[in-house]
């Protein structure tokens, strides 16, 4: 005799346990500055919940993820693979050494630089180097 007993329901301490929770907040639309009565996970105005701003938002967040993609392209490297197994590679700092990543599925921002460079001052110095010939 294990498991046969019957379980309690579980109650998870995040679940609502009855009225849920209004918080007063501001809406996060872009320089909206209203202030406006919602749930935990609401993040709108009334206003700015309707359909015809989803489409916006969307396309801010498409921008926002575009712009951080290039952030990291500039100090990572970004290595388009579909290994579906983690795998090991090869990759070359600018200093011309070589060292290990490995590809995860599904990530594809990796270090450029090796280990020594991947320190913001010595980065400098190397690219200063590189910059001068
Ligand atoms: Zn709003
Ligand atoms: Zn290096």
């Amino acid at each position: 005799m294990t498991e046969d007993r019957p379980r309690k329901p579980y109650l998870s301490k995040n679940e609502p346990t009855g009225a849920t929770k209004i918080f007063e907040k501001q809406c996060q639309y872009p320089e909206c500055t209203t202030m406006y009565f919602g749930v935990g996970a609401s993040k709108y105005c009334a206003e700015h919940q309707k359909n015809e701003y989803k489409k916006e938002l969307l396309k801010m967040k498409d921008n926002e993820a575009k712009k951080e993609y290039e952030e990291n392209a500039k100090s990572n490297n970004i290595i388009e693979h579909s290994h579906t197994k983690t795998t090991q590679m090869t990759a070359t700092c600018p200093c011309g050494r070589h060292f290990n990543i490995t590809l995860i599925p599904d990530v594809h921002i990796y270090p450029k630089y090796c280990p020594e460079h991947r320190n913001i001052y010595r980065r400098q110095q190397l690219e200063e180097r590189l910059a001068n010939g």
